[in-house]
């Protein structure tokens, strides 16, 4: 039977009933998507339903951000859950219902079912709290994108009164068929190290290049030599990769250029291999500008480290997956060159960041993350609901029941 034709897992009553709602809740924060640090409505709309429900500890965090906690009737570990809010800077080219009214803003990574998703469980958790032993935390965190907003919360003391034992993310995949979940022990994304590189030589006129250092030829033999950092200087066995995404130097055809400006990105997996791939760019850049007589500035930041997923919190969550999905929708899949702050908790506490499939179901509207057609199967939104409670009944070793 083809994956797609086999019926979704059913979800329990209380989250059937919630369904609407979350769907509501999403296609309305569909419609007003808020970029990084920007995330004000967002934020209210979050604040408002957490106070409503009588959450306790409900406060902004990290300027846009917000959390809560549901604290069990008995002690126990906490756990925390986080949900990423922001949007993403592309006009949207979807004709539905819900689309974007920010012109030029997108919800393009499902950031909104992320926080529909974490709403619903916070609202169930705390009506089941006196049925808990232990406490669940709350982060809806801004700046995702942007990668800033985790460190912030972490900086606020997000992970502290009560001090939170594991952390579990939960992020929409519209690559990944709806019923089905990637999930796996180790590393699921890499840390983005942005690089910035000044060539400077010595400019003139174009018909005189012998007075001058020329910046762009320069500049063009460093781009090149580059390419070497990963494919002659790496071991096969490490995965490195480095992109220099913008190169400016220049005003005019008769003028050779003094100073040109590059920037790229380098994306690893480990911390050593990232420290022998920044020694050997500057070793090139060194090398190049020096046989060419120009000079050089060289910086890098790494915003985030590795998103590493801990083997015991994953083989709950692998075990919760194959029990509420069934064995053979519980995916594998290679860790992402791409990066996720989520990295920041999982470097304190262990925990584990997972793929919930959210395909849509008409062929002609898959399209990946971060694209102007994006968008997920609203199914997925319940599926989400359930097995995270499933996550936190496991990990807390409650049963969570609602009256709703
Ligand atoms: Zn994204
Ligand atoms: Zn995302």
């Amino acid at each position: 039977m083809p994956a797609s034709a086999r019926s979704l897992p059913a979800v329990r009553p209380s989250v059937r009933k919630l369904s609407r709602d979350l769907v509501a809740l999403r296609r309305d924060l569909h419609r007003h998507p808020e970029l990084s640090w920007q995330e004000k409505r967002t934020q209210e709309v979050i604040l408002e339903r957490l106070r409503a429900w009588g959450l306790e500890d409900v406060r902004p965090i990290a300027d846009t951000g917000a959390t809560a906690l549901v604290r069990g009737a008995r002690p126990g570990r906490t756990l925390l859950w986080r949900a990423d809010i922001d949007a993403l800077p592309i006009q949207e080219r979807n004709e539905v219902d819900y689309v974007s009214t920010v012109p030029g803003v997108m919800h393009a990574c499902g950031h909104d079912g992320h926080v529909a998703i974490a709403l619903g469980l916070a609202r169930l958790l705390h009506e089941a709290r006196g049925g808990l032993a232990g406490n669940v935390r709350f982060v809806f965190q801004p700046a995702e994108e942007m990668v800033g907003g985790a460190k912030r919360c972490v900086e606020e003391g997000i992970l502290e009164d009560p001090v939170v034992d594991a952390v579990l993310g939960l992020h929409v995949a519209a690559d990944v068929p709806t019923g089905a979940i990637v999930v796996g022990p180790g590393p699921a994304f890499a840390a983005p190290t942005a690089i910035s590189i000044t060539i400077r030589g010595r400019g003139g006129h174009a018909a005189m290049p012998h007075q001058t250092v020329d910046a762009v030829v320069v500049a063009a033999q460093a781009v090149t030599t580059l390419q070497t950092v990963v494919s002659r200087s790496t071991s096969p066995a490490d995965t490195v990769v480095l992109t220099i995404g913008s190169i400016h130097g220049g005003e005019r055809p008769n003028i050779i250029a003094e100073e040109v400006r590059m920037t790229g990105s380098i994306r690893t997996f480990d911390d050593k291999v990232l420290e022998r791939t920044l020694k050997r760019v500057e070793e090139v850049i060194a090398g190049v500008t020096a046989a060419m007589a120009a000079e050089y500035e060289f910086s890098h930041y790494t915003a985030c480290p590795v998103v590493v997923n801990d083997v015991t919190v994953t083989a709950l969550v692998e075990g919760e997956a194959r029990a509420f999905f069934g064995e053979e929708r519980v995916l594998r899949r290679p860790p992402s060159t791409g990066a996720d702050d989520m990295a920041v908790f999982l470097e304190k506490v262990p925990g584990c960041y997972f793929f919930l499939g959210g395909r849509p179901q008409q062929p002609a509207r898959r399209f990946p993350h971060h694209h102007p057609g994006f968008d997920f199967d609203e199914r997925a939104l319940t599926l989400g609901l359930e097995f995270g409670l499933r996550l936190v009944e496991g990990y807390l070793r409650v049963v969570v029941r609602t009256e709703l």
